[in-house]
């Protein structure tokens, strides 16, 4: 199947032949006709899949082709864990999206002023998580009465504390009719709870493990006892010549050790977890993809942005 296939606009078209995407991943061909026809959709999705794209192209067709009139107002509220996650489906938001549909990313760590500015400016698209969204709709500075889209991405990672109470706040803000696309890469008890709370009415989508994520991310694995891992990993960076390589690590203060002793044997490493301050988050991604690192052990607050990174061997496919 192609992406000529959905119903996508011929500028959605050109720019997915400039991100280089030749065909729809599995999950996009499921969800993506789904979500144009209206659907509520469940789909069990992991990184990597392309589910991000899944939902943003028909949002970004449907948002982009409504007359609307007067200013923007928020049609479409995505909920995503993470900061990171939050800024890069944001870009992606922006990238696909003409000009005139504004998006907001709404994330803590960062100056809550400027970003009650830009959402009383007028914008079509919400990106955010949950925790600082909630603090703009306790100070009365956003409205989301015209809501049609609600996306919780990753709802297996939003389970942590008082995301339940948050989503009662949030649910109650919203209008009760709109179309809920919902991604988890698992589904305990507690996701499917969550999701009676946000839809009735959902197809569910999932697609075999195989296939599971796009085509130019490998994957492979290892066996090898605990106390050899480090050794193996600069063994395999030197034998297979990686450029640069994302570790994903447990624990934070796991992650701040092992750097230090990769940068011992005079590798450019960092780590990057949830202890740093946002501009230090910001700055280690950034040099990262600068690839003024070569080493990032990171815990999973990472788990995605530039996703090609993730799974394993990053090299040039690494995306900006
Ligand atoms: P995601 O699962 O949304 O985190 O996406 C994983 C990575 O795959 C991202 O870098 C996307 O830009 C990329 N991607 C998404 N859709 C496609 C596609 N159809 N073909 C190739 N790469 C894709």
């Amino acid at each position: 199947m192609s992406f000529s296939h959905f119903n996508l606009s011929s500028a959605i078209q050109h720019k997915i032949k400039l991100k280089n995407f030749t065909k729809p991943t599995p999950i996009q061909e499921k969800v993506i006709p789904l979500v144009l026809d209206k659907k509520d959709v469940m789909a069990k999705a992991q990184t990597g899949s392309g589910k991000s794209a899944s939902f943003i192209l028909p949002l970004v067709q449907m948002i982009a082709h409504a007359q609307y009139e007067g200013k923007a107002k928020i049609r479409a509220l995505v909920l995503t864990p993470t900061r990171e996650l939050t800024q890069q489906v944001a870009e992606d938001f922006e990238y696909f999206a003409p000009n005139r549909v504004k998006v907001v990313s709404v994330i803590g760590g960062e100056q809550l002023g400027a970003q009650m500015l830009a959402i009383q400016k007028g914008c079509d698209i919400v990106v955010a998580t949950s925790g600082r969204l909630l603090e703009i709709i306790r100070k009365g500075q956003i409205n989301l009465t015209q809501v049609q889209y609600f996306v919780l991405d990753e709802a297996d990672k939003m389970l942590g504390l008082g995301f339940e109470e948050e989503l009662k706040a949030l649910l109650k803000d919203m209008p009760s009719v709109r179309q809920n696309l919902l991604f988890s890469a698992t589904y305990p008890k507690k996701v499917v709870e969550l999701s009676a709370k946000i839809t009735s009415n959902y197809i569910e989508v999932s697609i075999e493990s195989e296939e599971a994520t796009v085509q130019n991310i490998h994957q492979r694995v290892i066996e090898v006892h605990k106390d050899n891992r480090g050794p193996l990993l600069r063994y395999l960076i030197e034998k297979e010549a990686y450029e640069q390589v994302l570790v994903f690590m447990s624990g934070k203060r796991a992650a701040d050790n092992i750097a230090m002793k990769f940068r011992k044997y005079g590798f450019k490493a960092e780590a990057f977890h949830g202890d740093l301050c946002q501009d230090e988050r910001n700055f280690t991604l950034k040099t990262y993809k600068e690839k003024k690192i070569k080493v990032l052990f990171a815990t999973d607050i990472a788990a995605r942005g530039s996703s090609s990174v993730i799974c394993s061997r990053i090299s040039s496919e690494l995306k900006s």
